[in-house]
């Protein structure tokens, strides 16, 4: 038996078209149905300061000022999960940037059809996620707590 690094913890927000659509839970319940550990969790109005710089890369896009005009239209819900893999698993779950192109079953692909307002956000890489739980949360509002399936779902 091995055990994998199911540390690993990654950023996921409903951001404030998904909370005004009620589907907080939906998506709460398939990071919880995938085995995933929820560590983190707050509902917020999010200050053009903290978007600025979880969105710094995107500062010239055309689209930048709209994004924070949507990002702070109404209340976001972010969380931290944990589990092997799960940066790049979250990735999947959520699907394509522009939900044209998601797949049906990602978060994207079932409950959005424009880039403009596509329900979730998710850490795209290790360095990311580390940036962004940082920026989102502080230490002591993440919990380290045992699991009564870990080693079921965590000991592979
Ligand atoms: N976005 C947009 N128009 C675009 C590209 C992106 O409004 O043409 C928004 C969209 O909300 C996206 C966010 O900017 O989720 C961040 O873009 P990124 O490329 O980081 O995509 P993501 O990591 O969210 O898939
Ligand atoms: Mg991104």
């Amino acid at each position: 038996m091995c055990v994998p690094d199911v540390r690993e913890q990654t950023l996921v927000a409903v951001k404030p078209d998904g909370v005004q659509r009620r589907l907080v839970g939906q998506i709460i319940r398939r990071f919880e149905q995938r085995g995933f550990k929820l560590v983190g969790l707050k509902m917020l109005q999010v200050s053009e300061d903290l978007l600025s710089q979880h969105y710094c890369a995107l500062r010239k896009k055309p689209f930048y000022p709209s994004l924070l005009h949507y990002m702070t239209s109404g209340p976001v819900v972010v969380m931290v999960w944990e589990g092997h893999n799960v940066v790049q698993t979250s990735r999947v779950m959520v699907g394509h940037t522009n939900p044209a192109e998601a797949q049906a079953g990602t978060v994207r692909g079932d409950f959005s059809f424009h880039v403009s307002r596509n329900v979730v956000h998710a850490s795209d890489s290790l360095e990311g996620a580390q940036r962004e739980i940082q920026l989102w949360f502080q230490g002591k509002e993440l919990l380290n707590w045992d699991c009564c399936d870990q080693s079921i779902t965590c000991e592979v």
